[in-house]
């Protein structure tokens, strides 16, 4: 298994380089150079296994030669051995025939600690046969930047530096960041905004000889192995509900586009997906474009979906890539015109592929809450407010009387606990394993915006 770009420029890369790649060097995305598929036999053996072995059966055609499927087992049981849900990726009923996927069972409740904490013990591994070390260096909003260091912490390869901005994140999310004791972990409060932190870690990684002398890497969801990771819950869940014998839909509230396009990963390794419907909340690039077929920037608003607040899809780049036929050049043109007039339009063929399967809707803030109170009264479920636009577009879409259709909760509900309680009149409870955050001493530097300041803290605390 190789992999290749979505701008078809940039060299073939094998399952490791993948893993340490950010972005492809022609700008582009890596994509696996053919999509594995599982016979329908052996996704019926699926049915009844533990979680991590599921993980293990889907990953493993994706990593042949470089890690084993017995190793990979070792591994996700390893990585999902502190969930706070034995099942790791629980189904739960809510209508006659739609249930939820519960996915914030990890360190930080939300669903990016099901891929990053595997890709952070496959970092680990990966670097140590190397013999090699790497510097991470990310800026995050909230929620990237906790599940980032909770996979990273303590692991012997890496060390972690966030940057986020002073003042501006909640509390909750700050002392998910800032109370993890690990030598290797620097949470830095940057003096400025989010878009300041990302153009600082921008300005770091464009130092060529910053970026060489401390290895800078990256674990945004542009990495192949985040998506590849996220596959499994898409086949776990497919096989509890029937899978190879029954079709199936997905509701996904989406941002980035990187965690539906794992459920499309999963349909093309042969699990019986029949459709895919997107949430948006007043961000709503993405449900413009499966209605109008034009992709157009618009300014960023703030919502109580905080993580689906983008403006470009980054991960749609890999969508697009399948629905031109995998045309690097015309991904190219594509994506170089998006740069220039913030906008483009996809012809009637590339178009008509996406909307077969994918349909998309929108939710606004009064509706968000009303979905989360309607929920919580109708099944005794809270949600979270990613998860009641995930829902919404669910009920929304038009899909065959009788088929199964599986919301993604992306987030527990104590995330978010102001709009919750908004929703429903009470906060929602923390989860346990989670209380001792709240009153566990904070390692935070606060810096200047500065990129000499930030620097020189940096190459003051790497190890090794
Ligand atoms: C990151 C995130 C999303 C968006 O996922 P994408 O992969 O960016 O589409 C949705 N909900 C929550 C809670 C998130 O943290």
């Amino acid at each position: 298994m190789r992999y290749v770009s979505t701008r078809g420029q940039a060299p073939v890369l094998g399952f490791e380089d993948v893993l340490l790649a950010g972005l492809a060097r022609d700008g582009g995305l890596y994509v696996p150079e053919a999509w594995p598929s599982l016979s329908a036999v052996e996704i019926r053996s699926l049915s009844g296994r533990p979680y991590a072995e599921t993980a293990a059966k889907v990953l493993a055609p994706y990593a042949p030669g470089a890690v084993a499927e017995a190793d990979l087992a070792k591994l996700f049981a390893e990585a999902y051995r502190g969930f706070g849900h034995v099942a790791v990726a629980p189904l739960k009923q809510i209508g006659s025939r739609h249930w939820l996927l519960e996915l914030f069972h990890g360190p930080t409740l939300a669903f990016k600690d099901y891929a990053l904490q595997a890709v952070g013990r496959l970092f680990d591994r990966v670097l140590a046969t190397r013999n090699q070390r790497i510097t991470i260096v990310g800026a995050t909003s909230g929620d990237t930047g906790s599940a980032a260091i909770e996979a990273l912490r303590d692991r012997a390869s890496v060390d972690v530096f966030i940057l986020f901005p002073k003042g501006r994140v909640s509390e909750v999310q700050r002392r998910q960041m800032t109370t993890v004791a690990a030598d290797n972990v620097h949470c830095v409060a940057l003096d400025g905004t989010f878009d300041d932190c990302q153009d600082m870690v921008k300005a770091m990684f464009n130092d060529q000889a910053f970026r060489d002398r401390h290895t800078l890497s990256a674990v945004n969801s542009i990495n192949w192995v985040r998506i590849a990771v996220q596959i499994a819950y898409y086949a776990a869940a497919s096989v509890a509900l029937g899978a190879p014998d029954r079709r199936i839909a997905f509701a996904v509230p989406t941002g980035n586009f990187g965690n539906v396009f794992a459920a499309y990963a999963a349909k093309r390794m042969g699990f019986p997906i029949e459709r895919l419907v997107l949430g948006s909340n007043s961000n709503d690039i993405l449900t413009r474009f499966l209605g109008t077929a034009e992709m157009t920037m618009a300014p960023v608003v703030p919502t109580m979906s905080p993580s689906m607040d983008i403006q470009v899809s980054s991960n749609f780049e890999r969508m697009l890539f399948e629905a031109v036929g995998r045309d690097g050049t015309r991904v190219t043109e594509l994506l170089t015109r998006f740069r220039k007039d913030s906008r483009y339009k996809l012809d009637g063929e590339a178009m008509g592929q996406i909307r077969a399967l994918f349909d998309g809707h929108r939710l606004d803030e009064a509706g968000t809450l009303e979905v989360i109170r309607r929920v919580y009264r109708e099944t005794g479920e809270l949600v979270d407010t990613h998860t009641a636009i995930g829902i919404a577009a669910a009920e929304r879409s038009r899909l065959d009387p009788g088929m199964p259709v599986v919301s993604l909760a992306t987030a527990h509900p104590a995330k978010f606990p102001d709009a919750v309680e908004k929703a429903v009149g009470f906060r929602p409870k923390l989860p346990e394993r989670l209380h001792a955050m709240m009153t566990a001493k904070e390692r935070v530097q606060d810096l200047p915006n500065d990129v000499k300041a930030v620097q020189a803290f940096i190459a003051g605390r790497v190890r090794g």
